[in-house]
This record gives structure tokens, sequence and C-alpha cells, in this order.
């Protein structure tokens, strides 16, 4: 389990020579073990906010800790070890259509090669059956549903035994049913393995189903944060 501090974390992007701030004194603590959700309208810097936590953006001032290590000073070596630990999934899957089921979720292993082939091939069986689709080993990811191929996207990000699960509209391209059978699949990733998730979403109920505590982001800014239940008074 693991923590995630934020202190005093400001991201800008820099277009057409300007700076353009995206994240403006961003301070936050996620706990181990929780189920972190950020809601905000579109742009106000929720995906930016997730994609600082694996470095696939680099802040452009203040910390980020994971448990108590500033990562933006880690060398190269430290950064390919956090991103083994962290593990994510997308709105559109990003699944890689040419590969079975079984290789896409095979992939993160292969790419670390640090497992034998029938290691691999245990694992993999081994991730297929928590999310369910131990049947569609062989399938194409045009072959699945919606909500399938959500499932290949957590056993994917669960390859490599992380401890921090981000989670980027991962419901928001399906309907009402299959988000809350992929949410339930969540919370109890959550439960069983001790994973920190944290999951942007623009929708309410996202958060109201699954998330111990939240953040509300506004223009770059967290605008009010803690316990769902009181952040959320009034359904
Ligand atoms: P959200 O996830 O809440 O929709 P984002 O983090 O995607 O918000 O975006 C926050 C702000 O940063 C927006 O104004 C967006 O246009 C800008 N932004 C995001 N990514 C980039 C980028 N790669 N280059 C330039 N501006 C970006
Ligand atoms: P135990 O229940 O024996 O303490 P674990 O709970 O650590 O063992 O692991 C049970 C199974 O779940 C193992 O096969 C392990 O590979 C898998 N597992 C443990 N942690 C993670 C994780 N963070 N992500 C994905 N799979 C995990």
């Amino acid at each position: 389990t693991t923590t995630i501090q934020f202190k005093n974390i400001h991201k800008s992007y820099r277009v057409g020579g300007r700076d353009i701030p995206a994240l403006s004194g961003i301070d936050l603590t996620i706990n181990p073990g929780e189920i972190f959700g950020m809601i905000g309208h579109s742009g106000a810097g929720k995906s930016t906010l997730v994609r600082l936590i694996n470095l696939l953006e680099r802040p452009t001032g203040g910390e980020l800790l994971i448990d108590g290590a500033d990562i933006t000073r880690f060398d190269n070596d430290a950064l390919r070890a956090l991103r083994r630990r962290i593990g994510m999934i997308f709105q559109h899957f990003n699944l890689l259509s040419s590969k079975t089921v079984a290789d896409n979720v095979a992939f993160p292993l292969r790419l670390a090669g640090k497992k034998s082939r029938a290691e691999t091939d245990a694992r993999v069986a081994e991730l297929l059956a928590r999310v369910g689709l131990s049947e569609h080993a062989s399938k194409y990811p045009s072959q699945l549903s919606g909500g399938q191929k959500q499932r290949v996207g957590i056993a994917r990000a669960l390859a490599t035994e992380p401890k921090i699960l981000l989670c980027d509209e991962a419901t928001s391209a399906l309907d009402p049913q299959t988000t809350q059978s992929v949410l339930r699949l969540l919370a109890e990733i959550n439960r069983e393995l001790g994973l920190t998730i944290v999951l942007i979403t623009h929708e309410m109920d996202v958060i109201r189903t699954i998330c111990d505590r939240v953040a509300v982001l506004d223009g770059g800014k967290v605008v009010e944060h803690g316990p769902v239940a009181d952040v959320f008074l009034h359904p």
C-alpha cells in the first residue's frame, strides 16, 4: 500500500511559446489502500493531475511524494521501477488490436522481461480468471464488448503487480449497467489486493458508488476535498 502526496504542485503546458497553467498549487494526500476520486468539468486538470503520478507529465513546480520519496527527482532506473508499481486504465481501453486478449495481458510482463514463458502464461491465466475472461483468452479485442475490453485493460494493468491503479474516465464509454459491473470489479481489486485506486470521472454516480474520498477540481485547483459523504451531502 502506498501514500501519494502532492505538495504545492504546479503544471503548465507550453503552447505556442506561452506557458498555460493547467494546475496551480495542488496540495493533496491520497492514503494507502483508498479509492480516491477526482471529479470536475472537462479541462479542470483531472487528467493532468493523474498523469503526474506516473510522470507521463512532469510538474513544473512542487513536490510529488510516493511513500515519502520525491518522484520528480528519480533517475531513469527508479522511474522504470516506479512505473511497474503503477497500472493505468483508459476510457478507450488502449488495447492492441492485432494481439489476442492473452497477449495484451502478457505484454507488460514481456516488456519487463523477468518471467519465463511458463510463468508468464500462468500469470496471464490467473489475471484473466480474476477479471472473468478465462473463456476469451484467444479472442481479439474487436470480438469483445466494451465491458470485456475494459476487463482486459484491468488485467493488463495488474500484470506487474502494481500498488497503485490509475483510472482515467475508465467507465465513460460504457453503459450504466456495464459501468456498475466494472466498478464492482475495481472495488473487489481494491479490497483483495490492497491497491490504492485513483479514479478520474465527470460522473457523480461513479464517485458515490465506489470512492472513499474525493477532490473536486476546477480551473486547475482543488476547490473541495474530503470523504464522499461530506463533499456530496445532497444527492
Ligand atoms: P481534464 O482531465 O479535467 O479534462 P486536463 O488535465 O486534460 O483536464 O486539461 C487541463 C488543461 O490543460 C486544459 O486547459 C487543457 O486544454 C490543457 N492541456 C492538457 N493537456 C495538454 C497538452 N498536452 N498540451 C497543452 N495543453 C494541455
Ligand atoms: P496472499 O493472499 O497469499 O497474501 P497476495 O494477496 O499478495 O497473496 O496475492 C494473491 C495473488 O494476487 C497472487 O497471485 C498475486 O500475484 C496477485 N497479486 C497480489 N498483489 C497484486 C497486485 N498489486 N496486482 C495484481 N495482482 C496481485
